[in-house]
C-alpha cells in the first residue's frame, strides 16, 4: 500500500549500501591483510594492534593439575576450576560459575569491578569441594581471561589500553590489570597468583589446539569480536624480544578495530558510532558483533516509522531509545517461522510497544534483521579470508592443502544459527574450491576458560 511506499524505499536503499558481493568481500580480506603486516611491522603500524601475547607455546595436553580461570569480556563473567590429568587423561574434571556485571560497575571505578569480581571468585573458591585436588603446599593459580586491549609486558601482566564493549572506566586505562585484580584478590582474602593472562582469543586457540592440532586461528563473536592466530615469530618486525624455540607466537589482532574504505557503511552505522562510547573506534566490530546488531536495525525501523506509516501515525516512543532491541530479540524475530510471523508481533509489543503490526510490517521487519545479520556474518567471513591469506592457508602448495580448524565461540555464533550459516558458507565460497574442502568452523563452547586453565599450568610458578 501507499502507507508503506516510503518504507519500502528506504529498505531497498539500506539493501543495496549494505552489499556484500564476493568481490567486495576479496577487497576486505586484502585490506585485513594489509593491516595485518602493517599492524606487525611497528606500533601503531595500523589500526590493527596485532598484539603480541607472549604465548609461544600452545598447550601439549601433558598440563596436569588444578588450575583456575576467570573470564571478564562482556556482559557475564565466569570462574571456573578444572582438574587437568595429563596426557593420558585430559580434563578430569570442571566446574563453573557465571555472573553478570551490574552496569553501574561497567562505568564506575577500576576498585569498584575488580572487587566486585575477587567477591566472586572468593566464594566460588569456598565450594571447592574434594573432587579438586591441590599439592599441599602450593597455591591456586589462575589464568586471567581479559577481553579488551592490553599491552602485554609478560605472560602474566599488561596494561589496558582502552576499554570497549560498553565498559568506560577510565582510572583502570594504563594501568596493570593483574596488578588490580592481585590488589583486589588480596583485600577480599582470596590466595591466589595469576599465572597468565590472556585474551579470550588467546584462551580459545589454546583451549581448541589442545583438542584438536589443526587448530590455527580463533575467532569470538559475542557481545564484540576479535581474532588471534599463530604467526611465525620471525614474521614480527616490532617484536624484538628473544626469537621462542617454537618460532612461534600467538598475536591477538583486536580486529575489532579494522576499518577500511571497502567496508559497506550506511548512514545508521555512522550515526550509531557518533553517538557510541567510543566514535570512531571497533568500526569492525560495529558492524559484526552482538552488542550492535539489534541497535542497527532499531535505527532502521525508526528511520521507517518516522518517514512512513509502518507502525501507525506516530513514531513508537519506546524504538527511539538506543538499544531497546538487543540482538537476542533480532535474532528471535530473525528465526520466525510463523506464517503470520507472530513472534516478530510478539517482539514488537513486548519490547517496542508496538501492538497490532500488520503482516507486510513484520515482513519489513524481518527483511532489515536479515539485511544487517547477512552483511554482518559475510564481513565476519571476509576477516577470516584475511588471515588464511597471511599465513598462505587460503591455496594450496605443491599440491597439499593444510588443514585449518578455526576455533570460534560467543555468544552470537553460538546462538545466532542463521548468521553463523551465513558466516560458515560465505567463507566457503568466498575461498578456493579445493581448499574450501579443508577449511573449517568448529564451536568450542568456552574454550577461553578452558584454555586459560592450560595456560597457567603451562606457565604456572611451580614448573
Ligand atoms: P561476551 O563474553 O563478549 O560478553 P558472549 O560470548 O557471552 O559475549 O556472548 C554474549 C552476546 O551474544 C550477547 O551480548 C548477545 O549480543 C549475543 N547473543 C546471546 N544470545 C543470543 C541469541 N540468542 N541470538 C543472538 N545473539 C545472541
Ligand atoms: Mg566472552
Amino acid at each position: 500500500s501507499g502507507q508503506c511506499a516510503r518504507a519500502d524505499a528506504i529498505l531497498k536503499e539500506f539493501k543495496d549500501k549494505c552489499g556484500t558481493p564476493c568481490s567486495k568481500l576479496q577487497q576486505v580480506a586484502d585490506a585485513m591483510t594489509v593491516e595485518m603486516h602493517a599492524g606487525l611491522a611497528s606500533e601503531g603500524g595500523s589500526k590493527l594492534k596485532m598484539l603480541i601475547s607472549y604465548v609461544d607455546n600452545l598447550p601439549s595436553g601433558a598440563e596436569e593439575g588444578l588450575y583456575y580461570a576467570l573470564d571478564l569480556g562482556g556482559t557475564n563473567f565466569r570462574v571456573m576450576r578444572v582438574q587437568l590429568g595429563g596426557s593420558e587423561s585430559g580434563v578430569l574434571d570442571r566446574d563453573f560459575t557465571e555472573a553478570s556485571i551490574p552496569e553501574n560497575l561497567m562505568v564506575g571505578t577500576s576498585q569498584e569491578l575488580f572487587d566486585y569480581i575477587a567477591a566472586e571468585l572468593a566464594k566460588f573458591v569456598a565450594q571447592e569441594g574434594d573432587r579438586f585436588n591441590l599439592p599441599p603446599g602450593r597455591k591456586r593459580e589462575l589464568g586471567f581471561t581479559f577481553s579488551f586491549p592490553v599491552m602485554q609486558t609478560s605472560i602474566a601482566s599488561g596494561t589496558l589500553v582502552r576499554w570497549t564493549k560498553g565498559f568506560s572506566i577510565d582510572d583502570a586505562v594504563g594501568k596493570d590489570v593483574v596488578a588490580e585484580l592481585s590488589r583486589a584478590m588480596e583485600r577480599q582474602g582470596v590466595e591466589m597468583h595469576v599465572s597468565a593472562l590472556v585474551n579470550d582469543t588467546v584462551g580459545t586457540l589454546a583451549g581448541g589446539r589442545y583438542t584438536n592440532k589443526d587448530v590455527a586461528v580463533a575467532v569470538i563473536m559475542g557481545t564484540g569480536t576479535n581474532a588471534a592466530y599463530v604467526e611465525r615469530s620471525q614474521a614480527i618486525p616490532k617484536w624484538h624480544g628473544p626469537q621462542p624455540d617454537s618460532g612461534e607466537m600467538v598475536v591477538n589482532m583486536e580486529w575489532g578495530n579494522f576499518r577500511s574504505s571497502h567496508l559497506p557503511l550506511t548512514e545508521y552505522d555512522q550515526a550509531l558510532d557518533a553517538e557510541s562510547l567510543n566514535p570512531g573506534e571497533q568500526i569492525f566490530e560495529k558492524v559484526t558483533s552482538g552488542m550492535y546488531l539489534g541497535e542497527i536495525v532499531r535505527r532502521v525501523l525508526c528511520r521507517m516509522a518516522e518517514e512512513s506509516l509502518l507502525f501507525g501515525d506516530t513514531v513508537p516512543p519506546k524504538l527511539k531509545i538506543p538499544f531497546t532491541l538487543r540482538t537476542p530479540d533480532m535474532s528471535a524475530m530473525h528465526h520466525d517461522t510463523s506464517y503470520d510471523l507472530k513472534v516478530v508481533g510478539n517482539k514488537l509489543k513486548d519490547i517496542l510497544e508496538i501492538s497490532n503490526t500488520s503482516l507486510k510490517a513484520r515482513k519489513i521487519v524481518v527483511e532489515v534483521c536479515n539485511i544487517v545479520a547477512t552483511r554482518g556474518a559475510r564481513l565476519a567471513a571476509a576477516g577470516i579470508l584475511g588471515i588464511l591469506k597471511k599465513l598462505g592457508r587460503d591455496a594450496s602448495r605443491d599440491g597439499e592443502t593444510p588443514r585449518t580448524v578455526i576455533a570460534m565461540d560467543g555468544g552470537l555464533y553460538e546462538h545466532y544459527t542463521t548468521y553463523r550459516q551465513c558466516l560458515e558458507t560465505t567463507l566457503k565460497d568466498i575461498l578456493d574450491g579445493e581448499v574450501s574442502k579443508h577449511v573449517v568452523c568448529e564451536h568450542f563452547n568456552d574454550g577461553s576458560g578452558t584454555g586459560a586453565a592450560l595456560l597457567a599450568a603451562s606457565h604456572s610458578a611451580y614448573v
